[in-house]
């Protein structure tokens, strides 16, 4: 190859001080291997974020830079959390290279499969989303959640890759894209699709973590999961409206059968207007509250100020 890329792998690092080394040497000789077939330049780097640990994770990352050049390091003042950590060091390296690889400390995501990352980008793909095939190496739970995760943002109308995390090749310019959506509640997997450049999947088995213990109790994955669907998805007000829309019809069957109830004389006096009053004031709150719900819905979008396109390809004489 005539002229390799400059590729960044992006490790979000909190609390990492037992799988630190290992991972530094495992992509050092990742980052090696690439140099040898010459499908990299030799300016590619390892990019670790240190996300607040409160650990030695960080003297490590200074040590391991100090020892070799291809290792760098930025630091977070406090811990921000996974999403804002692997934005952090996307957006730092975006400045320096040509390709950025973002993936976990602990290796989890099968690393062997960056080469097919890196070719799959030199086919013209920006981004290239690594999919798990498999579950079979996380808990029951694990899976049940993670697979929960999914099918719940589908139903309320995000667009994301199935079983895709944030293993992700994405190009300078997918990177470029990336940097123009403000929003401050970060979900990337909900992002990235929405660059829309060229992209390609690659599937990959999802090994156990080799040491230390996961980083995303269950309330960080609840929170990311009420995130992913509060940030892009204004279906949860839609559906106010439309329970107000079905108890409103309720009521109006209510009206039709506590009338002829009235009627026929088997009612306590009061029943009636009691029970029709009932169900006509709350559907109509109901969906007043859904409507002023919609507008919120516009403001929410509109405060995003997400960009509106990208262009992909400007042909001109
Ligand atoms: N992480 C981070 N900040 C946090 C929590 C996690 O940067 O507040 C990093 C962590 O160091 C790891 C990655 O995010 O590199 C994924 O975390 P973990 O492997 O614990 O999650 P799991 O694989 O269990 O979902
Ligand atoms: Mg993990």
């Amino acid at each position: 190859m005539e002229n390799p890329k400059i590729l960044y792998f992006v490790i979000p690092c909190y609390n990492e001080e037992e799988v630190l080394n290992i991972t530094a040497e495992i992509l050092k000789k990742k980052i090696e291997n690439l140099l040898e077939k010459n499908k990299i330049s030799k300016k590619s780097r390892i990019l670790f974020v240190n996300d607040g640990s409160k650990d030695k994770t960080w003297s490590i990352i200074e040590e391991l830079c100090n020892k070799n050049s291809v290792f760098q390091g930025i630091k977070l003042s406090r811990n921000e959390g996974h999403q804002n950590a692997v934005l952090a060091g996307l957006m730092t390296a975006k400045e320096y290279c040509d390709m950025a690889i973002s993936l976990d400390a602990d290796l989890q995501d099968d690393i062997n499969v960056v080469d097919q990352f890196v070719e799959e980008h030199y086919n013209g793909n920006d981004i290239v989303y690594g999919v798990r095939s498999k579950r079979e190496t996380d808990t029951f739970f694990k899976r049940f959640s993670a697979e929960s995760f999914y099918k719940l943002l589908k139903v309320f109308g995000v667009e994301i890759v199935y079983n895709h995390a944030d293993y992700r090749l994405m190009s300078k310019r997918a990177l470029e894209g990336l940097a123009q959506f403000k929003e401050v509640n970060l979900f990337l997997r909900g992002i990235v699709p929405l660059i829309g450049y060229p992209s390609s999947v690659v599937t990959y088995e999802r090994h156990e973590r080799f040491a230390g213990e996961s980083k995303y109790p269950l309330k960080k994955m609840l929170a990311l999961a009420f995130d992913g669907i509060t940030s892009f998805s204004i279906k949860p007000i839609r559906m106010i409206s439309l329970i107000g829309v079905i108890s409103f019809l309720v009521s109006i069957g209510i009206l039709i059968y506590s009338l002829i109830a009235n009627y026929l004389g088997n009612t306590i006096t009061g029943w009636t207007s009691l029970a029709c009053s009932i169900w006509a004031l709350g559907g109509i709150q109901l969906l007043a509250t859904g409507i002023i719900g919609e507008y919120i819905g516009k403001i929410y979008n509109e405060t995003k100020e997400r960009p509106k396109y990208f262009i992909e390809a400007f042909i001109k004489q």
